[in-house]
């Protein structure tokens, strides 16, 4: 048996936790704030899982094997988070192979038909997080520590902000956005306007089997989520994605009523967050938020005005700076660091774990 502290609880963190347990490890898992952290990344209703990568067999074959492995998860946990919907993407019309389907309330662009990946779906983020956590906060070899930030990372040693130091075979930094601030990696930050929307009425069982749209919106990057499972319908584009140099620069645009639907464990309000500092979301009619505004007015969806604005939020994401992609770094031989995630962060966070429990085996 090796030992593994992991620093961060979000999708990476759990999952990591979840995988080194399940192959005989002894876990400690920290965050900063309460696990799972409202404030975390991965802290939302859905995120989207791609299976097929027309162009690329490699990212196929990885991301076949992520669903897998997520299926896998669902089994352990007893719980079902992975909606299988298929996604489809808007594709050139005269390049289009696979199957082509119509969905009538979405708005493709000109010249384009809407492809289906069969295999793909939407991981119920907020759903799964908490399922992990409290399968964690069981297991006899895990140890959970929630409000317990990390000041410093080493080789096989983390340094708590009270002073003390932990050991393990390994370290595992999962720390999201946050990563830069505890290895000294380049890392690009980025934040990106996502609305929350609820159709209208004689829509609502249609989009209840709907599957996740993408290439839409006025220059092809924008993508939809469905509603489901308790889940509203999600809204955003690349064109209201923007680069800041931290997750502190200046003021969030949150508005609406989507804190109610992520239950918390402890009574922190996700404004006190020092991961995430917000301003406090308000309700009512929407005020002036000019991000939002922007998206609201991207071609998504026929007849937009019919549907109900519920919530509007933002979030950030790390990604490589030279290829906006995700990172996976080795710098020391008991150090992990996954510092950026990309686009797909969230639906290959199974794939980071494997290779973390490798690196363990490796150890042992
Ligand atoms: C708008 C948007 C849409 C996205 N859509 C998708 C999608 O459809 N599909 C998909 O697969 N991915 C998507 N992603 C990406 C995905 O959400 C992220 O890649 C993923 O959630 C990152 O998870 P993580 O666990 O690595 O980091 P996080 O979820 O950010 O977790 C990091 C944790 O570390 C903790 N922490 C930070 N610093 C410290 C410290 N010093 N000490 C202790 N704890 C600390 C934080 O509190 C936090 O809980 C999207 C991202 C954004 C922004």
């Amino acid at each position: 048996m090796s030992t593994v502290v992991i620093v961060g609880a979000g999708v990476t963190g759990m999952v990591t936790a979840m995988e080194c347990a399940l192959a005989g490890h002894r876990v400690t898992l920290l965050d900063r704030g309460p696990i799972p952290n409202p404030a975390s990344t991965s802290a939302d209703q859905h995120r989207a899982l791609r299976v097929q990568r027309p162009g690329d067999p490699v990212l196929t074959a990885q991301m076949t094997d992520a669903r897998k492995r997520w299926l896998g998860l669902e089994s352990v946990l007893g719980t079902d988070f992975l909606r299988l919907v298929g996604i489809v993407t808007a594709w050139p019309a005269d390049d289009a192979t696979g199957e082509i389907v119509e969905l009538p309330p979405v708005l493709f662009p000109s010249g384009t038909v809407g492809v289906l990946d069969p295999d793909a779906g939407v991981l119920l983020a907020d759903k799964f997080l908490h399922a992990a956590a409290h399968w964690l906060a069981e297991h006899p070899a895990v140890s959970v520590r929630a409000e317990c930030p990390v000041r410093f990372v080493a080789d096989h040693w983390v340094s708590l902000s009270d002073g003390t130091a932990l050991g393990a075979d390994l370290v595992a930094v999962a720390a999201g956005p946050w990563s830069r601030d505890l290895v000294d990696v380049p890392v690009a930050l980025f934040r990106q306007t996502m609305a929350y929307l609820r159709p209208p009425a004689d829509l609502a069982s249609w989009w209840e089997t709907a599957p996740g749209v993408g290439g839409v919106g006025a220059d092809g990057r924008a993508w939809l989520l469905p509603p489901g499972d308790g889940t509203l319908l999600k809204i955003s584009s690349d064109a209201v994605c923007r680069k800041v140099e931290s997750t502190a620069e200046g003021e969030l645009e949150t508005w609406g009523d989507w804190l109610p639907a992520r239950p918390r464990r402890t009574g922190r309000p996700i404004s006190e967050s020092p991961a995430h500092p917000v301003t406090p979301p308000r309700t009512g009619r929407m005020p002036a938020l000019p991000w939002a505004e922007r998206l609201l007015a991207e071609p998504i969806l026929s007849d937009m005005d019919r549907y109900t604005v519920v919530a509007v939020r933002e979030c950030h994401y790390a990604a490589a700076p030279d290829t906006g992609g995700p990172l996976l770094l080795h710098p020391k031989p008991g150090l992990w660091v996954r510092p950026s995630c990309g686009g797909s962060g969230f639906a290959a966070a199974p794939l980071v774990a494997n290779t973390i429990v490798e690196a363990m085996e490796a150890t042992a």
